[in-house]
């Protein structure tokens, strides 16, 4: 049967793409290698029966602030404080829903964090609406130029100019630290409030029974408008394909070399050949006992922990991995949703997994250095294990292949990486062929659930042959 469109890849940025373009009221089917749509939004028993784990994502930072997914009316669970970051005395900095709260316990640095952060959190819908578009001019440029000067800054030169102690600095390390950089690239700033903005205003939340429940809800909106999904349909070549008038690539420039073969000139192959990679991750999932018994019990108010310490020590592992080295102490970031959502184990019985940095491509295990920094803030954590599944940076490619050598956010996230996303160009989901477009993270915006890459390349493909 012929379609407007045919996606491979049921990721959230596929998913959104399909959506997009059925709203548009084209005609469309998505082609999913795995038995199970999602993507990056899969969840499964992987160890013990009744004990639901997030193979990847978890933590809903953006959805609860995006137009896409309000429409979709998701079952999300967001837990009496976002985030928190213990330090080695017991102190335990805690990112809550308010910023005025939050402040009040970074001592001295208070002011300087409402002054930052108040007028971000505020506008965290048009500033995230604005940031995860495609360039072009800003509708809000005072709410940019407040967002974009400081943002420009490393995370390190954001946190020297602002603020003095070591709680608000932590902070700031903690929430730069997801863009996989090390800390004193430019633009780590702007990783930093952004997250920390959509922290305040989202509350950081997780699906109700594991992040699966996304996948099937935008899988649900998708056939209402009389899409399809079709799992178990690897494509390997342009051959494998039925009919269409436009192709959406939700993969990563390597699967998209992959899928298209000769098709694309040599010039844009190169360029997608030389596509630039970000740090991998070295991810475990435990089945637990008892929930984390953390030092500070302030840390069991978050889905969300971030484990490494003051700000000087996050930065320096960081830097480690950007210099291909493996630190000893890593900063590590830890979740732990069936805190706050009983669906997702046992009774009396808790999951969480928890990632850290690690070179592209990396064989080195970090099981002990993970577990070493978990239980330097919850001591007799590892009494508590009762099982735990290993996710090295070769098993995430192998099972996730947008994740090349283990790279969680699609390709690196820094600024250059943005601009140049998967090439530099002004339509960057489009290709020199007319009806193939990239929908993937590895597009702008780039990485986490949002499926902005989904629906900026769906609205591409409305714009150009499909109109
Ligand atoms: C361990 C880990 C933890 C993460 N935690 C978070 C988090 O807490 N919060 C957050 O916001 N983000 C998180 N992320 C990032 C987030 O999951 C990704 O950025 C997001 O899933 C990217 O979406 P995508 O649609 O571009 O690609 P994907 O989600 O990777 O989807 C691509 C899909 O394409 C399919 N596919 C690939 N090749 C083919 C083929 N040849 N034929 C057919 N189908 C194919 C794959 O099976 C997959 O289903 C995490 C990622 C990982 C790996």
């Amino acid at each position: 049967m012929a379609h407007d469109a045919v996606v491979v890849g049921s990721g959230p940025n596929g998913l959104a793409a399909a959506i997009t373009l059925a709203e548009a009221g084209r005609s469309v089917a998505v082609l999913e290698a795995r038995a199970v749509a999602g993507g990056g939004l899969r969840t499964e028993e992987l160890l013990e029966h009744g004990f639901r784990h997030d193979v990847c994502s978890t933590i809903m930072a953006f959805p609860p602030l995006l137009d896409f997914f309000s429409s979709l009316k998701l079952d999300l669970v967001t837990p009496p404080a976002p985030l928190a970051h213990p330090l080695d005395d017991g102190t335990v900095v805690l990112a809550d829903r308010s910023v005025a709260q939050t402040a009040s316990r970074l001592r001295g640095d208070g002011p300087a964090y409402r002054r930052l952060m108040s007028p971000l959190a505020e506008k965290a819908r048009d500033l995230l609406a604005m940031v995860l578009r495609p360039p072009r001019l800003p509708e809000h440029p005072f709410l940019l130029a407040r967002f974009g000067a400081p943002g420009l800054l490393s995370a390190l030169a954001l946190a020297g100019l602002f603020f003095q102690g070591r709680e608000a600095r932590a902070l700031v390390a903690g929430a730069a630290a997801h863009s996989l950089l090390a800390l004193d690239e430019a633009g780590t700033g702007a990783v930093a409030m952004l997250m920390l903005a959509s922290a305040h205003a989202g509350g950081w939340p997780v699906a109700r029974g594991g992040s699966a429940g996304v996948a099937e809800t935008m899988v649900r909106r998708l056939r209402e408008l009389g899409g399809e999904v079709e799992c178990e349909r690897r494509v390997t070549s342009l051959s494998d394909l039925p009919q269409h008038r436009a192709l959406l690539l939700d993969l990563a420039p390597k699967g998209v070399l992959e899928v298209t073969g000769d098709r694309l000139p040599r010039r844009y192959r190169d360029a997608l050949e030389t596509f630039r990679h970000g740090p991998g991750a070295f991810k475990l999932d435990w089945t637990l006992d008892g929930p984390i018994p953390w030092r500070s019990a302030e840390c069991a108010r978050a889905a969300t922990v971030h484990l490494g310490g003051t700000m000087e020590e996050i930065a320096e592992a960081e830097l480690q991995v950007a210099r291909g080295q493996h630190p000893a102490r890593p900063f590590v970031l830890l979740t732990q949703p069936s805190l706050f959502d009983r669906a997702r184990s046992p009774d009396g019985k808790q999951t969480a997994w928890a990632y850290c940095h690690v070179p592209n491509g990396s064989d080195v295990d970090m099981t002990e250095a993970i577990e070493r920094q978990i239980e330097r803030f919850a001591p007799g954590f590892r009494d508590l294990v009762r099982k735990r599944s290993v996710w090295p940076p070769a098993r995430l490619e192998a099972e996730e292949p947008n994740c090349v050598g283990g790279d969680v956010m699609g390709g690196r996230m820094d600024l250059r990486g943005l601009l140049a996303r998967p090439v530099l160009s002004l339509n960057p989901y489009a290709t020199p062929d007319p009806s193939i477009f990239i929908c993937s993270a590895s597009t702008p915006p780039g990485g986490g659930i949002h499926g902005m890459c989904g629906v900026n390349a769906a609205r591409a493909v409305v714009r150009s042959r499909l109109r």
